[in-house]
């Protein structure tokens, strides 16, 4: 994680300071039940100073682990954020080195869907749902399935 320390010093005068990092899930340090990351972490960008502002740009890619909302499976959620702009006024930068790891951090959380749905948004258990209005009944078998109510949600 020192890729994410940016020495401030070291940007003056027009310097830019690449970020290439890979980190590991355990980055996300969290304690939750539903929300879980398991694949490591891809940072990259640049930190440069416009003014009295130190400026970070970032793509960000992992996945995480978010309960299907209507079937509770957990579902690979890809997660990808591109051309973010951090920025910061130098004003409040404490020291010589600005760690923004805890701004990654958050950034990812910010970008995080909170509700998915398994099976590419078509969660098998929707059909059990809305025939009978019981979360718990396990769907048909495809081939019982003679209406699908949410086939035109595909138009
Ligand atoms: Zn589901």
């Amino acid at each position: 994680m020192e890729n994410l320390k940016i020495y401030i010093d070291r940007l003056k005068g027009g310097h830019t300071h690449k970020i290439e990092e890979t980190l590991p899930p355990e980055f996300m340090d969290l304690d939750d039940d539903e929300l879980l990351f398991e694949e490591p972490i891809h940072v990259s960008g640049d930190a440069y100073l416009a003014d009295d502002h130190l400026i970070i740009h970032l793509n960000i890619t992992t996945s995480a682990l978010l309960p299907c909302s209507i079937c509770n499976d957990a579902v690979e959620t890809p997660i990808a954020i591109k051309n973010i702009y951090l920025t910061e006024p130098l004003a409040e930068i404490k020291g010589a080195i600005y760690d923004c790891a805890e701004q990654v951090r958050e950034t990812i959380l910010l970008q995080t869907p909170l509700f998915t749905e398994c099976n590419n948004g078509k969660c098998p258990e929707r059909e059990s749902i809305k025939k009978f209005l019981k979360p718990e009944e396990k769907p048909s078998a495809p081939g019982d399935i003679v209406h699908f109510p949410f086939a035109d949600l595909d138009k």
